[in-house]
């Protein structure tokens, strides 16, 4: 992971199974009709299935960290701050 990203990736299949609990047990799934093709071409969500009790559904490989968290904030605020100033000039000029 790149101490630069905003967005952690992280992989859910390591993680517990929503359903039942254990860990290790999540396999990515195919998807089945147009939404799921929508939801995994988008990135952040993908079809999960449980090899142990059968359960199936989306997962999100982003995580947020409080790190994440504060970088994001001081992003949006740059943003604000560059859109206020530019407005500024512009109404000057024009
Ligand atoms: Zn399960």
């Amino acid at each position: 992971m790149s101490k630069s990203a905003v967005l952690m990736k992280r992989n859910p299949s390591f993680g517990g199974c929503p359903s039942c609990k254990e860990l290790n047990t999540l396999k990515k799934s195919h998807s089945r009709n147009t939404k799921e093709k929508i939801v995994n071409g988008i990135g952040v969500y993908h079809t999960y299935r449980c090899t142990k009790c059968g359960w199936r559904g989306y997962l999100t490989s982003v995580a947020l960290t409080l790190h994440s968290i504060k970088k994001l904030l001081i992003y949006l605020s740059i943003l604000v701050i560059t859109v206020f100033l530019t407005y500024q000039i512009l109404q000057r000029i024009f």
